[in-house]
């Protein structure tokens, strides 16, 4: 059975002193789930942040990793530097990334590969444009984003995989894929990914939505079927927010 994950992304946002003040209310406030719940702090937290939550259920996850295994890459950071610190999940492939640090789907395929390699899961963002979605090419758009990055897996590397589809026009602007857009889309990938591999491991998937979740739409969309939960940008940096779509789901 595939779990219920409700993640936050903080972004470049918060310090020290604000990252572990957050974490210290979420811990907190957090409510009896039966879903994952995951927050990623900047890097130069993440240390603090697994510190700070000690025997908390809240697993602190990183933003993004580099493939090489260590070297001359300078500002990046390596799957072995975040097991070290007791992280073992990455965001990859976040529309940021793929916008403002040139990531491609080639890239991407690297890290994936270096991350499960190392037995790092995995959170895979993808999603469409505006331009994408109005010239209706959106699912052509996010089969091939699935196709380059992840469809030379090996079947069994799919349970370390988690999947967050995030239009990229939904995205810190507010405006919502509605909940039958959201399930309409997870239900294609699931078709996609049984196309590809089968049936099995496309149930066993957990696919996020990601995109202007907030407390008052939260509820709506992860009661659709083929919605796993959510990865939220804005509304994960204010503890009773977060904490209300937690309890949404
Ligand atoms: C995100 O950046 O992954 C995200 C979903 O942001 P927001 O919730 O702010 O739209």
């Amino acid at each position: 059975m595939r779990s219920k994950i409700v993640a936050g992304n903080w972004k470049m946002n918060k310090n020290l002193e604000q990252t572990e003040a957050l974490l210290a209310e979420l811990a907190g406030k957090l409510p009896d789930t039966d879903a994952e719940v995951m927050v990623a702090p900047t890097y130069v937290n993440l240390a603090a942040a697994v510190r700070a939550l000690g025997n908390s259920t809240i697993e602190v996850i990183a933003q993004n990793m580099h493939f090489a295994e260590s070297g001359a890459y300078t500002g990046e950071i390596s799957a072995d530097m975040l097991l070290n610190i007791g992280i073992h999940t990455a965001i990859i492939g976040h529309s940021e990334r793929r916008a403002y640090f040139g990531e491609t789907d080639e890239i991407l395929a690297k890290k994936v590969k270096a991350a499960l390699g190392k037995n790092i899961r995995v959170m895979f963002c993808f999603g469409e444009e505006l331009e994408q979605r109005k010239s209706g090419d959106h699912f052509n758009l996010v089969e091939s984003q699935l196709r380059n990055a992840l469809f030379s897996l090996n079947a069994s590397d799919w349970s370390n995989i988690v999947l967050a589809y995030e239009p990229v026009w939904a995205i810190g602007t507010g405006e919502t894929a509605s909940p039958e857009q959201a399930q309409e889309m997870h239900a294609f990938i699931r078709k996609t990914i049984t196309e590809a591999y089968d049936a099995e491991i496309a149930a066993n998937v957990s696919i996020l939505y990601g995109g202007s979740v907030k407390s008052g739409n939260a509820a709506e969309i992860f009661s659709k079927p083929d919605v796993d939960g959510g990865l939220i940008g804005g509304a994960s940096l204010v503890a009773d927010d977060f904490v209300a779509i937690i309890k949404a789901i």
